[in-house]
């Protein structure tokens, strides 16, 4: 090519570019610990339980992309390095938040665009200033620095914030005052709970919190909690109403889908449930992106898989997924309903167990329980409550006891679903996106690229 010619492509090129649609409208979904494995899951529910023909939503976005997930330190990344990544464009070490791996500040793309005139709404279904929706205003050598962190609202700016709670209100290492009065002082409402929201929602910049339920976020689709806990399209329509009414020419909404880890770390397949709220979520978006299709970018990742959850089990080739059907409970939940039982210090019995059960999870009644099986489990049940002599297990977010595990690793192995892990792992997260400035999205992106390309789509530099 001559140079004439060559300078005539890269004046039509930037000519193009900028041309390109710039997104007001930006929404970025992140399901925490949901890798390809447990929405491979969650699709082959929908068709062949749910009977829908149509995938799941993220599944019809035209740009479906990889990406990687290492950490700066970690084949294995924790929420707080991915986090970082998906937030700031940066690597950082495993249980850094919003830092370097030495410690220096990084700097979000939440932020970026707040400066650039967006309205920004934080939003997830469990605490705030956890690892994922904290990296997009916190800054910590510690995820665990909860105090820390929940201080980067303060300064962030951002107009509306959701979650479960925030932790660490009360700073342990001397600083005199509350969290919540200091976020208070610098211009925010807090409402806790729907009723409370509604005689506040008219305020600009607003914390709200979920209702305390008694379970440490905002419950698990699959346990029922009822209207007053936030699910992800509540928390997806709340955001947009705000940011529609602060800042309706531009905004950026990040939502996360913070308990697809919790319940992925249990080794629960409950998850498939809180996957598809999920999805819901991002339907709102989808609908809102009709409305506005040249204005609107969706962005939909992961930020790790958790659980390493996939078809295919030692000792069952079959996959039953209609048995999720007969779940009603969590591991969570089960472990309450036997906590419960053992504290009015009455002997349990096999039966009444049985019959919980077969009512919460089918096994004992639509699922027929193998011999061999069947004596695993009574003899499990003798020595949890009867020798008492086994130690809990402990996940990152939930201990329960032995009886349980074994119950749960029946009713996933009948299922035909098998998880490799408590923790994370370390393979490719999905990235899924529709709208102006999608088509960047495309190929197999490092995780650290993603808040890049969306302050490239917004023409921004970051
Ligand atoms: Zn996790």
């Amino acid at each position: 090519m001559n140079s004439k010619i060559l300078s005539l492509v890269i004046c039509l090129m930037s000519v193009t570019e900028s041309w390109a649609a710039t997104p007001k409208y930006i929404f970025y979904f992140i399901g925490d610990g949901m890798g390809l494995g447990p929405i491979m899951v969650t699709e082959a529910y929908n068709r062949t339980v749910l009977n829908n023909t149509e995938h799941l939503q993220m599944l019809q976005f035209p740009v479906t992309a990889l990406a990687t997930s290492y950490s700066a330190n970690r084949h294995i990344t924790d929420s707080a390095a991915a986090g970082t990544a998906l937030s700031t464009g940066s690597k950082t070490n495993n249980s850094m938040l919003g830092v370097t791996p030495d410690s220096l500040p990084t700097f979000s793309v939440a932020k970026l665009l707040k400066e650039n005139g967006y309205g920004v709404a934080i939003a997830t279904t469990v605490t705030l200033n956890d690892a994922t929706p904290a990296a997009f205003y916190g800054h910590a050598p510690s995820r665990k620095h909860y105090y820390e962190t929940g201080k980067g609202i303060i300064d962030s700016g951002y107009d509306f914030f959701a979650g479960y709670n925030l932790l660490s209100r009360n700073n342990n290492k001397g600083e005199e005052t509350d969290l919540y009065d200091r976020i208070k002082k610098a211009g925010y409402t807090f409402a806790t709970g729907k009723e409370e929201f509604e005689t506040v929602k008219n305020h600009d910049k607003i914390v709200y919190l979920n209702k305390p339920n008694g379970q440490g976020h905002c419950g698990y689709t699959v346990d029922s909690l009822g209207n007053e806990n936030f699910n992800v399209p509540y928390l997806t329509q709340t955001c947009l109403n705000h940011l529609q009414r602060v800042s309706p020419n531009k905004f950026f909404m990040m939502i996360e889908g913070g308990n697809i880890d919790w319940i992925a770390h249990a080794n629960d397949p409950g998850v498939v449930k809180s996957i598809l709220d999920f999805d819901a979520g991002v339907k709102i978006a989808y609908e809102f992106y009709k409305q506005h299709p040249d204005e609107t970018l969706i962005i939909v990742t992961a930020d790790h898989n958790t659980g390493g959850l996939t078809f295919g089990v030692k000792g069952n080739k079959r996959v039953t997924l209609k048995n999720l059907d007969y779940q009603k409970v969590s591991i969570s939940r089960f472990q309450e309903y036997c906590k419960n039982l053992q504290k009015t210090g009455e002997s349990i019995l096999w039966e009444d167990m049985k019959t919980y059960i077969k009512d919460n999870l089918g096994l004992y009644g639509a699922i027929e329980v193998d011999e061999k099986d069947d004596k695993m489990i009574k003899e499990s049940f003798d020595k949890t409550f009867n020798q008492k002599n086994v130690e809990d297990v402990k996940t990152l977010y939930t201990t329960y006891n032995n009886f349980i595990a074994d119950v749960f690793s029946v009713f996933n192995r009948y299922t035909g679903i098998g998880w490799t892990t408590t923790g994370h792992t370390g393979d490719f997260t999905p990235v899924f996106a529709i709208g102006a400035g999608a088509e960047i999205f495309n190929g197999v992106n490092n995780n650290i690229d993603i808040p890049k390309k969306i302050a490239a789509a917004a023409h921004l530099n970051f």
